[in-house]
């Protein structure tokens, strides 16, 4: 009998055989959605240490999924719901997932700042799960060169294995991205700010944002090398704690921004989308300053409500779209 095509129904092959591969290969859920991801990319169970009737099992599983009738949107959304149950078995709060609704959002600002059909390279200094610009790529589908960068390996498989199913093509570093990275400037970068201190002063001391003394802050060091790695005119998105501006180091960080770049808007995020008020964080948006780039007449600066409610987020949304349309007339 085959099975109907929903997101659950797909999640729940994908949680099945990680269920499974977890128990049998003795890994976390994580590593062994990383691998069911694989074996369904392969159409294959790529496992030689499993034995024929555990591998015959996942096999059936697999083609039970019809996974090549799905569409990207509904792939993504299920590997994303499995990300989410593996998660709450342990991740730091810094490793999170990027929530969708913030990648469609990120979506939505690129094409009011790019057009209707832009091709662009992008750069994600963090890319963890990869579900932040897997988000980004399925609305511009085919049409985006990426580039990504994870220290974590666990995080770093899963958003190639999610690449794969997906077909977007995306070249992956595994390493930390505060060291020199060989990528060449991009025209967009999206970055889910791992927030806190950097441990490697050494590295940190090459960093105009480096600290006066003891550690550095990490998001900051982030920002700095993101524009260093933007072209000219090129766009930044930045997913920031709501307090970046309020700290003391927070001076020389809109002092860099200033020489460096153009604000072109602070947008809240809902609070309900985060646990509490305190974790609740914004959009910030950045253009690498350029000959020819103007500077906004005035920074962008909104607060969405919840997308639950229709009449504030449509007036919200208004509000940007008419921000936009001011900016690019000049
Ligand atoms: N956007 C990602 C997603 O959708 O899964 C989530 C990003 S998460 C908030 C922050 C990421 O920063 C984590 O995956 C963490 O491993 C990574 N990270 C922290 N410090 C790093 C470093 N120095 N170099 C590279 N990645 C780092």
């Amino acid at each position: 009998m085959t099975q109907e095509l929903t997101v659950e129904n797909l999640f729940g092959v994908f949680d099945e055989s990680a269920a499974l591969l977890s128990r049998l290969l003795s890994i976390p859920y994580l590593e062994a959605l990383g691998e069911t991801a694989e074996n369904l990319f392969h159409g294959d169970v790529i496992q030689e240490e499993l034995n024929e009737m555990d591998e015959k099992r996942l096999q059936k599983l697999y083609s039970s999924a019809q996974l090549d009738r799905y569409s990207k949107e509904a792939i993504r959304k299920a590997f994303q719901l499995a990300i989410l149950k593996g998660m709450k078995e342990h991740v730091q709060p810094n490793h999170q997932m990027t929530p969708d609704s913030i990648g469609l959002f990120i979506a939505y600002l690129l094409r009011k700042s790019m057009g209707k059909n832009p091709s662009f390279t992008l750069l994600d200094p963090t890319i963890g799960t990869g579900n932040l610009v897997a988000t980004v790529l399925n609305e511009f589908d085919g049409k985006v060169e990426a580039y990504g960068v994870d220290v974590d390996d666990v995080l770093l498989k899963l958003a190639y294995a999610g690449a794969n199913l997906l077909h977007h093509p995306i070249t992956l570093y595994n390493q930390d991205a505060l060291e020199p990275l060989l990528i060449d400037p991009v025209d967009v970068v999206v970055c889910d700010l791992p927030v806190g201190y950097y441990p490697n002063d050494a590295r940190a001391s090459s960093y105009k944002l480096k600290a006066d003394s003891g550690h550095s802050y990490a998001h900051h060091l982030f920002i700095e090398q993101s524009l260093h790695h933007t072209k000219p005119g090129g766009q930044l998105f930045f997913i920031i704690p709501n307090g970046l501006f309020e700290t003391p180091e927070a001076k020389k960080l809109q002092a860099f921004l200033t020489e460096e770049a153009y604000i072109e808007g602070v947008i809240q995020l809902p609070e309900t989308l985060f646990k509490n008020k305190n974790a609740a964080k914004s959009i910030l948006m950045i253009r690498k300053k350029a000959p020819g780039v103007k500077k906004p007449k005035e920074v962008l600066l909104a607060a969405m409500p919840s997308l639950t409610d229709k009449r504030a987020t449509a007036s919200i949304v208004q509000k940007i779209d008419r921000w936009f349309a001011d900016y690019q007339k000049g």
